[in-house]
């Protein structure tokens, strides 16, 4: 009796394992990064011979959180090379999320709670990683460098100016390689060690991110309790970051810190993924009069694919995002920001990008301003910023 019970039981806990091992992960990717059920998006001649010559880049997306791989063609999510490839896309800033709070809102969130452990824990990530937000980046780093590694060169990861201009020289000759800047969403990934700049850096940082979804060492978050802007922690990163020619990522950052970092950073930042109030009201966007404030100062706005910044989500309602932003702040500093596999809905996945392209045709947008908002703009920006 006792044998078979410890035989159930041995059943039970190999099929848990399992289920951790090769299911749970899946599952949860599935739920948290779907793209709707919608029309298949046809492109016409005209719209796919434009889009064929803009090297594509946008400023956020997160497959570096999920466990699949990513050099393989998924049904999940909504990046992976090949659908990257398809979509025509160049340049794209990958980022290591560290921490996230239970109940995730865009209103109000404790910082005293943390979802990625449990995510760490079901895909299986090293055990460093269970409890310390520095150990997850690194551990996204090393897996961007294993892409990277895999790839045959389809995959290169971006660290300077020079890694950037052989990216374009490759991709004009005809060759698919995609670029990747790493980053991370949220500086609460230095464990309140400056000195973790330098191991992030060593695996090609260049976009840091100084809030997530809740107040942390460095500051306010826009979903965040306190407000407050920048703290002498928060200074300090930013000066350093900029000191190592690193681009400083104001989505997600109060307001108060998004002013405090104009007034002190003298390089131009990116907001990497977000939308304007003035044409989404909602608590994820900021008001009109601070993205002025930035673009002021030389930033690129990143303009989201999702509910959360452009409230109408279709192909029609990001590209009014776009174009209110453009009237709002000028065609210089508009850029794409997908937040694909961010834990987003949207309706048309890296290989569908295109849609854009076409949709911006169909509203009466010039060619040129087609080239800047789909990559011109990115690229440049990162030529002019990136060592
Ligand atoms: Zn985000």
């Amino acid at each position: 009796m006792l044998k078979k019970i410890f035989l159930v039981e041995a059943i039970v806990l190999i099929a848990l394992a399992l289920g951790v091992k090769y299911w749970l992960p899946g599952f949860v990717e599935e739920q948290l990064n779907t793209v709707e059920p919608h029309p298949s998006w046809e492109i016409s001649e005209e719209a796919a011979a434009l889009h064929a010559t803009i090297p594509v880049a946008d400023l956020h997306a997160d497959p570096l959180l999920w466990k699949r791989d990513w050099l393989e063609r998924s049904e999940r999510g909504h990046t992976d090379l090949p659908r990257m490839q398809e979509g025509g896309i160049a340049l794209q800033v990958l980022t290591a999320v560290t921490k996230s709070p239970s109940g995730q809102n865009y209103e109000s969130n404790e910082s005293d709670s943390d979802t990625i452990a449990y995510l760490a824990m079901a895909q299986l990530w090293p055990m460093a990683t269970w409890s310390s937000p520095f150990e997850r980046a690194r551990y996204q780093g090393q897996r961007l460098a294993d892409w990277e590694a895999r790839a045959g060169g389809a995959f290169q990861i971006i660290r300077t100016r020079q890694d950037l201009q052989a990216l374009l020289e490759a991709r004009s000759t005809g060759a698919r390689v995609v670029g990747g800047i790493f980053g991370v969403e949220g500086a609460h990934a230095l464990d309140g060690e400056l000195a973790n700049l330098d191991l992030l850096d060593t695996l090609g940082l260049r976009v840091v991110g100084l809030t997530h979804f809740f107040d942390n060492r460095l500051g306010g978050s826009l979903h965040g309790v306190s407000g407050e802007g920048l703290t002498p922690f928060g200074r300090a990163v930013v000066t350093e970051a900029s000191r190592r020619k690193m681009v400083i990522d104001v989505a997600h950052a109060s307001p108060q810190m998004v002013r405090d970092v104009l007034e002190i950073n003298d390089r131009p930042v990116i907001l990497s993924h977000g939308g304007f109030k003035g044409v989404c009201d909602s608590a994820r966007n900021l008001d009109d009069s601070l993205m002025v404030e930035l673009a002021q100062k030389g930033a690129l706005i990143g303009v989201g694919f999702w509910d959360g910044a452009a409230c109408d989500y279709t192909p029609a309602g990001v590209v009014k995002a776009i174009r209110y932003g453009i009237d709002l702040i000028g065609v210089d500093h508009i850029a794409l920001g997908s937040d694909y596999d961010g834990a987003t809905r949207v309706l048309f996945d890296a290989g569908e990008i295109a849609i854009l392209t076409q949709t911006m045709l169909d509203e009466g947008f010039s060619e040129e301003e087609i080239r800047k908002v789909m990559g011109q703009n990115q690229i440049d920006f990162f030529l002019a910023q990136l060592p």
